[in-house]
């Protein structure tokens, strides 16, 4: 097995990070392994040495070439600034280019004590790499930018959080690690020949095409508000929360990034707060747009001695602008719509008020949407059956925008399965799987995760994959530590 490493990040010096070896799991264990995701690191999955991958991806085995290092950054941590943070536990163990051109991050999480771990032991849990595997590669295959996650390995090593459990290791692969905090870390520490210097290598690497550009920093920033808008309009519209979004969980490439205690929404609860430690709300659902903003403007403010005096004015309106076309770009898909039309907006704001009010599933409320027949004047909904007369004026109304779409029910109903996804990563679904992992059962952990590869999918064998939580599991409380 031989990797071929481009070491970019580490090429930038050392005011960037400090050069670390991870600190290896001892008695290491497969819980999980991506084998899609090895070509991207031009693995061969029929042909790779298990053992030697086992030790790779538990800190233990360093290829020739890599350069492990812990990165420096900051961020707003809840709103408020924290100067120095950086990877407490996660050490960048070298980047890849691969065959295909494309630059990727070996970042392994949960890689033990670096300069930067503060109070922290420098390990994940098996719950929280679990959580974060899944949560990505649902993510991936839902079509929504994200880091992806090549393998779980766990050990006998104790760990203490609420109880004790086993340190464990998660590696994720993306093609940045750099986040808004980067930036913050250089700007407010006013290190400005190194801030340039990461502009530069971020434009270099992730987005080439501004460098002939007239003012390239500040398209950076406008570009990276942008692809934040955009990716947060798809966290609303599939109903994903976040749950921690500070600056240094925010990607400058745009991918979600981070797991912690997210949630996919299953109840539509616009004022959903998936983190229970926000006692305030601030990362509440409904808020992650405005959050994405506010982190924009934290990141235009860092990037000030590189950028022209409107650039943030400029970045604020293509936020707001993107977020919005977004949005109902792909609530429009959701409900066949096509084009927007001038009601649509209203006709969209309906239903999630009547979502929210009766407590529908949310994806299961569009999937079986998708089934309406606009020929039909019935009232189409089995499971809503207790409250048909309050849905029926908001049907009547969405049944005679459909009639002026051109498509066939048909070509509709395939289409809004395409958008509309049966499978999601319900909290109930992964507490199982992790139950049963952290008793040494791996397998599923490993079901779970085929069946959340195919989300669009009809795959009756596993129906009830798709079934709202049951009563056992309305109040799960998910551990914040991780
Ligand atoms: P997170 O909430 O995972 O985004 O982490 C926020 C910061 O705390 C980052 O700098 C992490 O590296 C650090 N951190 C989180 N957990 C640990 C841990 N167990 N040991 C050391 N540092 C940690
Ligand atoms: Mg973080």
């Amino acid at each position: 097995m031989t990797f071929q490493f481009t070491n970019l990040y580490s090429a930038l010096g050392e005011k960037f990070f400090a050069p670390l070896d991870p600190d290896g799991l001892q008695n290491p264990e497969f819980v999980i392994l991506n084998k899609d995701a090895l070509s991207l690191i031009d693995l061969n999955p029929s042909s790779v040495n298990e053992e030697q991958v086992l030790h790779l991806l538990s800190g233990s085995y360093l290829p020739e070439g890599s350069s492990p290092l812990a990165m420096v950054y900051s961020g707003h941590q809840f709103g408020g600034y924290s100067p120095q943070l950086g990877d407490g536990r996660g050490i960048l163990l070298g980047q890849i280019r691969n065959t295909r051109g494309e630059l990727w991050d070996l970042h392994l999480k949960g890689a033990g004590k670096t300069p930067f771990s503060r109070m922290g032991d420098g390990r994940a849990v098996l719950r929280s790499c679990i959580r974060e595997f899944l949560a990505s590669e649902a993510l991936f295959h839902l079509g929504i930018p994200t880091t992806r996650a090549l393998s779980v390995v766990t050990s006998d090593e104790p760990v203490r959080r609420e109880t004790i459990e086993r340190a464990s290791m998660l590696m994720r692969l993306s093609n940045s690690h750099i986040r808004f905090g980067s930036f913050e870390y250089f700007s407010y520490t006013e290190q400005y020949g190194a801030l340039k210097t990461l502009a530069d290598y971020t434009i270099e690497n992730h987005f080439p095409e501004l460098k002939s550009t007239e003012n390239p920093y500040d398209q950076l920033l406008i570009t990276a508000a942008t692809k934040t808008a955009s990716l947060i309009a798809q966290w609303q519209a599939y109903g994903f929360a976040h749950g921690v979004m500070n600056t240094d969980n925010m990607s400058i490439i745009g991918q979600t990034f981070d797991f912690g205690p997210f949630g996919f929404m299953e109840k539509y609860d616009p004022y959903y707060i998936c983190n229970h430690s926000d006692d305030r709300g601030r990362y509440a659902f409904n808020n992650q747009p405005s959050i994405g903003l506010w982190n924009s403007q934290a990141l235009a403010q860092a990037l000030t001695p590189l950028t022209g005096n409107d650039a943030g004015t400029i970045m604020i309106k293509k936020y707001k602008d993107t977020y919005k076309t977004t949005y109902q770009t792909l609530m429009n898909e959701k409900l066949g719509l096509g084009p927007i039309t001038s009601g649509d907006q209203s006709l969209t704001e309906e239903i999630l008020d009547l979502l929210e009010g009766y407590s529908v599933d949310y994806t299961n409320f569009f999937r079986e949407l998708s089934h309406v027949d606009e020929k039909s004047d019935e009232f189409f909904f089995p499971r809503l059956q207790s409250c048909a007369v309050e849905f029926k004026s908001w049907f009547s109304r969405y049944i005679d925008r459909l009639k002026h779409n051109q498509s066939d029910q048909l070509t509709r109903h395939k289409s809004m399965c395409a958008i509309n996804p049966k499978y999601i990563l319900r909290n109930y679904l992964a507490q199982l799987a992790i139950q049963k992992s952290e008793q040494g059962d791996h397998s599923e952990l490993n079901k779970l995760y085929e069946i959340l590869k195919n989300p669009y999918g009809e795959q009756p064998e596993h129906e009830q994959y798709a079934s709202e939580a049951p009563d056992w599991a309305q109040s799960l409380q998910i551990s914040c530590s991780s």
